[in-house]
């Protein structure tokens, strides 16, 4: 049990389940892994949603609702932490939501296509083939769902499959916490902020936007100005933990 006063609850409630869901298969042990860079990285942004965090994700929103066939990506991490967002997500913006994993077995897609499903997410559940140019499972998808998409968001992505997922001609929104990694570099917009912090802001947007306010995003969208923001964000945060460190 986590004292609800500890001054870092909400990530020590994330922890948790990422925990609880690597015990039942949900997570993949790599998956563990991805989520204490993760935890580092939030570390380093203070753990807040910052000034460029919030833009990348009101535009997130309007790209969705602009969106011919927009579709999000779920894996075992987003699952374990999220699958009540994005149900929320998915009401907001009308989109596909496609389990795909990057360590797959059949048992997991089953577990996860479960576990979102009690969440009151509606799935894809079309067959599944190579239709992405990558070796390995990670080709497969459904041509319903991701194959389709116009506009995709694939949170805590893989570089390659973000980048594969580009070149075919997507627009990849990443939620991804470090600005550096080659997911963050590749996707045609960038989120650098927590999951869980993220989904709710784009879910917001996407329903308060006015068309002309999602217009002037969609044409200020600029990823590489994004992580250039995130980058400085994050060494002002470093800057005034000198400074406080000095003070005392
Ligand atoms: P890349 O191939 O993009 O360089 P990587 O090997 O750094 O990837 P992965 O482990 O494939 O990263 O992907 C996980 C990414 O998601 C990490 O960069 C991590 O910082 C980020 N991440 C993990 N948990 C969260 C979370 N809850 N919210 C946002 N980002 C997260």
């Amino acid at each position: 049990m986590i004292p609800k006063d500890h001054p870092r609850y909400a990530s020590l409630v994330r922890r948790e389940k990422i925990a609880e869901a690597a015990k039942k298969g949900t997570v993949a042990m790599e998956g563990v892994g991805s989520h204490g860079r993760g935890e580092a990285f939030d570390y380093l942004i203070g753990e807040k949603t910052t000034k460029s965090a919030l833009t990348a994700e009101k535009t997130a929103a309007a790209l969705f609702l602009k969106a011919e066939r927009p579709v999000i990506s779920v894996n075992g991490n987003t699952a374990a932490l999220a699958a009540d967002l994005i149900r929320d997500l998915q009401k907001a913006t009308n989109a596909a939501v496609e389990v795909n994993l990057f360590h797959r077995t059949e048992e997991r897609i089953k577990n996860i296509t479960k576990l979102m499903e009690d969440s009151g997410v509606v799935v894809v559940k079309d067959e599944v083939s190579r239709l992405l140019p990558l070796s390995h499972d990670r080709a497969l998808c459904t041509r319903e769902g991701i194959y389709s998409a116009d506009v995709i968001l694939v949170p805590l992505e893989d570089g390659d499959r973000c980048e594969a997922l580009v070149k075919m001609g997507k627009t990849v929104i990443t939620i991804d916490l470090n600005p550096l990694s080659r997911t963050a570099k590749n996707a045609s917009l960038t989120i650098v902020d927590e999951l869980t912090r993220a989904l709710p802001n784009i879910t917001n947007a996407a329903k308060t936007l006015r068309e002309d306010e999602a217009k002037e995003l969609i044409s200020g969208c600029n990823n590489k100005k994004t992580l250039d923001d995130a980058i400085k964000e994050i060494m002002e945060n470093l800057s005034d933990a000198v400074d406080r460190e000095i003070q005392t």
